[in-house]
């Protein structure tokens, strides 16, 4: 044996480098967030998944959930390991078939560490055995686990996966599901996509259901109870499979007479946006007590307190307009919600002019007219609105009145074309608001930096825009009241978090 003398700082630098293989030296965790400049801890860093395989099992008595999540991701660094969002109780993970060891961490996660680290660019499949009653679990005081007198309902943005299934939570990663739940016979469980098959076995039914599209997290949706599932296909081609509860009582009527013309409202929204995305459309209506509506994927999910009123196309065209504006094309951080929001607001003065209750340029008149400039509804930027305002009202009424100075602007041709161009454009991806004004300027040909900072950006009203004076009208006119307005303000997918 050879004794060299060296240095101390060289010694202990060559002793780190024989200690650690030289393939290890850029191993690290993966982040416990995605880089969410809203939510830092949603998501995680180091992976993307391409597929959710779970294989779960309901009792509605005691709201128990047992699962096996099988997760197939390939990873976009070296790992040594990772986090998963999740809340339920893990017994048993595996990572490449290998048992690996676990711990919980923060608010909702869920920190692996395979055996062997990962090295950057592997295929990985990660398994894990879970249970627990999701109704008892919260995260930052809330859960949006939401029980039904029959049952539960997962739907909610931006987060409802934590609740019932372990996941990279946010919606710039997007993959396909096949989701199988176990409930007791009578019960039904309602997922996104496709009824691929039931089966019956010792008092249990078994539901199987495929996505088979990309899609975000926040728009998995899983319902139990008991419901009546209707099934139909739209004159375009669409097969729509919607669901109501047993127990809508007095709006089960307005429920149904809303909901059953997904279908031909699919098809009437195709004529603005293109082809349907999906396999499927349609929608559900749980018995729960919430009050708002949902895209989530192919399946939307109503509160029956949206059709107290009697029914409600509005806030189906609504939440139809999300499965081209938010789920087909999903945005890439929660910043860029106007994508979402605007545009599904819009889609449904879209429907008022339809239907002679109000054209869009008389709707966004009203919304200009009604807000004085000193309201704190010129305050909320819908192009970045921040986490506490995400869901404000601004963000439709403003976002809307922003597409109609886009469309006064470019002109019905150019406006019409990118309203159709956009989901083509994005297919199955995400997109941030400064990529769809640099996708309004190609196809209009017109530079629009000072229209997006003025409508989207600038925290103060507007001013009424020279060329558009005569069709915007100036502050504290009296401007009547479109017919569809309390129709479409009652529709909304504002929460309390
Ligand atoms: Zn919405």
């Amino acid at each position: 044996m050879h004794r060299r003398i060296i240095a101390p700082g060289a010694l202990a630098a060559a002793s780190l480098l024989l200690a650690i293989p030289a393939s290890a030296a850029s191993l690290s965790p993966g982040a416990p967030g995605i880089g969410d400049p809203y939510y830092p801890d949603y998501g995680n860093g180091g992976y993307d998944v391409s597929h959710y395989d779970l294989r779960l099992q309901y009792q509605p008595k005691t709201d128990e959930l047992q699962g096996t999540a099988t997760i197939l991701a390939k990873t976009t660094q070296d790992l040594s390991s990772f986090d998963l969002d999740f809340l339920l109780n893990v017994s048993e993970v595996r990572v490449n078939g290998a048992q690996a060891s676990f711990a919980t961490s923060g608010q909702h996660e869920l920190v692996v560490t395979p055996k062997t680290p990962l090295a950057k660019g592997a295929a990985v499949t990660v398994v894990v055995r879970y249970s627990g009653v999701p109704s008892a679990k919260s995260a930052y005081g809330f859960t949006t686990w939401h029980r039904t007198p029959d049952g539960a309902v997962a739907a909610d943005e931006p987060e409802a996966a934590w609740w019932w299934f372990p996941s990279n939570d946010h919606p710039s990663d997007k993959a396909t599901y096949d989701v199988s739940v176990a409930v007791p016979d009578g019960t039904q469980a309602i997922s996104n996509g496709t009824l691929q098959s039931t089966s019956s076995k010792l008092g249990w039914t078994r539901y199987n259901w495929r996505q088979n599209k990309p899609q975000a997290t926040y728009l998995a949706t899983l319902a139990l109870g008991r419901f009546d599932i209707t099934t139909s296909t739209s004159d375009g081609g669409v097969p729509v499979i919607n669901a109501y509860s047993k127990d809508l009582g007095d709006n089960d009527g307005a429920a149904r007479a809303s909901v059953e013309r997904t279908g031909e409202l699919v098809d009437w929204l195709s004529g603005y946006f293109g082809p349907y995305p999906f396999s499927t459309a349609g929608g559900y209506v749980p018995n729960t007590t919430t009050g708002y509506a949902l895209e989530t994927q192919t399946r939307v999910y109503y509160s029956p307190k949206q059709f107290a009123n009697g029914s409600n196309t509005s806030v189906v065209v609504h939440e139809l307009a999300h499965q081209w504006y938010g789920d087909d094309v999903s945005l890439k951080d929660w910043k860029d919600i106007w994508i979402n929001e605007g545009f599904a607001r819009y889609a449904q003065w879209l429907w008022s002019e339809h239907e002679g209750e109000g054209t869009a340029q008389e709707l966004a008149d009203y919304v200009y007219a009604s807000h004085p400039a000193d309201d704190a509804f010129w305050t909320v930027k819908p192009g970045d609105p921040g986490p506490d305002d995400q869901f404000d009202i601004a963000v439709y009424d403003r976002g809307a009145l922003a597409i109609q100075a886009l469309r006064n602007e470019i002109g019905d041709d150019a406006f019409f074309a990118v309203l159709k161009g956009w989901p083509k454009e994005h297919a199955y991806g995400n997109a941030s608001v400064a990529d769809f004004q640099r996708y309004a300027e190609q196809v209009s040909g017109k530079p629009l930096a000072a229209l997006f900072h003025t409508w989207l950006f600038q925290p103060s009203k507007p001013a009424a825009p020279a060329a558009h004076t005569a069709s915007l009208v100036k502050a504290g006119t009296t401007v009547t009241q479109p017919k569809s307005w309390k129709r479409i303000e009652a529709t909304n997918d504002v929460h309390g978090h």
